[in-house]
């Protein structure tokens, strides 16, 4: 009962080759210690782009050798702060010279229109670099006036060796917000990639090392997450994880570092995030809104909104409007000028996308448009819109993470307030309204780390994002992010004239 833009059957080959495709130990391309290769696949076809290096615990023991030498021995560490921010503007510098090749590779690798890797992704994963070059030397301790004849100096030092796992969805973003504050601080890292995603990580790696980062300051491991990521998580000579995934897996690593050696551990987690449309909004405004919270990189956002709460005054009219714009929103060929949506990463969140939406068939909620795979190979699903959607249902509740919006229809604002906050979750959440007062007490009401208000998905390298709840622990981003990869050292000397 609807169309939307066929899948381009015939995928447009990108113009680059994978050059890098090996684990990036102590400053070299080398292979994994067993020689094993796992594939990486594109996701329009489901077809192979490379066999990657399959680093494993042997691998990551390497990585966090060479780490912890870059690390005790320096210069990194020692090194001055103005230098360290020096190597990291040149390699931002490089990672704009070659933003076209990286916006392909990251297309390629992971479906999400070239034009939005191109024109968002590449330039905010530089500014993000341009930022945290920017702290390397604005990080400094501070003096305390304790009680009776003591000098006291408290020290802001690099906190170590970080551990680093990160996903799929945003592979070059997540590299940034993970690895810039920690050089910045003058930490030494082994970054853990998504084996979904492995190949940008390698391309900006040689970046890094080209713009002059000491060997073993940055080690990125390729592989699999129970194996590589597992050992990561679990190591004694690992002084601090940060994790970005989802909310059962940041279980999983947080009691892996606590039964290793009690690493202190950064989680960003799962969402379910409400975005709620006041009954004084401007509707076709709050359509399009609502869309591109939902619908934006497939679905595929920790933070999506994906409980879109309407006022009752408003509900139909703005269900017949997101209905309409989801039909119209084009899918396919990420590489093709116009396409917004893309295929999903991989098989397993396209059949759980498709899983979601069945059950939402299941329990009543009314299908609007979609619900179908597109074409007949890759990952291809329609952009689908459930109405009639109840806080009990699972689509209501689990993260889905794919193309699927779900409407609920609300009364008042204190009854949006409790149920928007009815999740096991507290990532993000949108309000839309005319009304100061409503923005106000819908912001402070809210159980979210981010509300934005008559916006959504503003990231900026100085606005921190975590979450409430299960959506994780701490804040990334920003100044929050400094924290994390430091510690604070107290010095206490006696002041031999206390008149001073
Ligand atoms: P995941 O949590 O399984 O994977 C994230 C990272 O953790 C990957 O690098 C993976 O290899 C690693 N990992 C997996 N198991 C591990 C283990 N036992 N020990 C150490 N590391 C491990 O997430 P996924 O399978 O890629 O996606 C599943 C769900 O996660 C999605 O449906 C979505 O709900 C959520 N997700 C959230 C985000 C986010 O930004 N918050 C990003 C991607 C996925």
């Amino acid at each position: 009962s609807f169309t939307t833009a066929a899948v381009v059957e015939q995928p447009i080959t990108p113009p680059i080759q994978v050059n890098y495709t090996k684990l990036v130990i102590n400053g070299q391309f080398v292979d994994s210690a067993s020689g094993k290769t796992f594939p990486t696949l594109d996701p329009r076809t489901g077809e192979v782009i490379a066999h990657v290096a399959e680093g494993d615990a042997e691998d990551i023991n390497r990585a966090v050798s060479a780490a912890r030498k870059a690390f005790d021995e320096g210069p990194w560490p020692k090194m001055s702060a103005y230098e360290r921010s020096r190597i990291i503007l040149r390699f931002a510098d490089l990672v704009e010279k070659h933003t076209q090749e990286l916006a392909q590779l990251e297309t390629w690798d992971n479906g999400k229109p070239y034009q939005q890797a191109l024109t968002a992704e590449l330039p905010m994963f530089v500014r993000l670099f341009h930022y945290y070059a920017g702290w390397a030397d604005k990080i400094h301790g501070l003096t305390v006036p304790a009680d009776g004849p003591h000098h006291v100096q408290v020290l802001h030092e690099p906190i170590g060796v970080a551990g680093q796992i990160i996903p799929w969805n945003f592979p070059l973003l997540m590299f940034a917000w993970k690895v810039g504050p920690a050089l910045a601080c003058g930490n030494t890292i082994v970054l853990k990639t998504a084996e979904q995603t492995p190949l940008t990580a390698l391309y900006v790696a040689k970046l890094f090392h080209e713009a002059g980062l000491p060997d073993g300051v940055l080690n990125v491991v390729s592989g699999y997450g129970p194996t590589a990521g597992a050992a990561l998580a679990s190591h004694m000579d690992v002084d601090k994880l940060a994790f970005t995934g989802s909310t059962d897996t940041g279980k999983i690593v947080l009691e892996l570092a606590a039964k290793s050696n009690l690493k202190p551990v950064t989680l960003e987690l799962g969402g379910k995030s409400p975005f709620i449309i006041c009954e004084d909004a401007d509707i076709d405004k709050a359509v399009e809104l609502a869309h591109f919270a939902l619908f934006f990189n497939q679905g595929q956002c920790c933070c999506a909104g994906s409980r879109t709460y309407v006022h009752e005054r408003i509900y139909d009219e703005f269900i017949e409007k997101a209905k309409a714009r989801a039909i119209k929103r084009t899918v396919g060929d990420p590489f093709k000028q116009g396409i917004e949506q893309g295929p999903q990463i991989d098989s397993e969140q396209f059949e759980k996308v498709l899983r979601y939406i069945r059950s939402g068939i299941d329990s009543n909620a009314t299908l609007e448009c979609g619900g179908e795979r597109i074409g007949s190979k890759g990952f291809f699903i329609q952009p689908t819109v459930f109405s009639n959607v109840k806080e009990d249902m699972s689509i209501a509740q689990d993260e889905i993470f794919g193309p699927v919006q779900t409407i609920l229809k609300f009364k008042d604002i204190d009854e949006v307030i409790k149920r928007a906050n009815t999740t096991r979750y507290g990532l993000a959440a949108g309000v839309f309204t005319t009304n100061i007062d409503t923005a106000n007490t819908l912001s402070r009401g809210l159980r979210a780390g981010t509300v934005w208000v008559n916006c959504f998905d503003v990231f900026d390298a100085s606005i921190p994002f975590g979450g409430y709840k299960m959506s994780g622990i701490g804040r990334e981003k920003g100044i929050y992010s400094l924290n994390n990869y430091l510690q604070v050292k107290a010095v206490v000397s006696p002041l031999k004239n206390p008149a001073w």
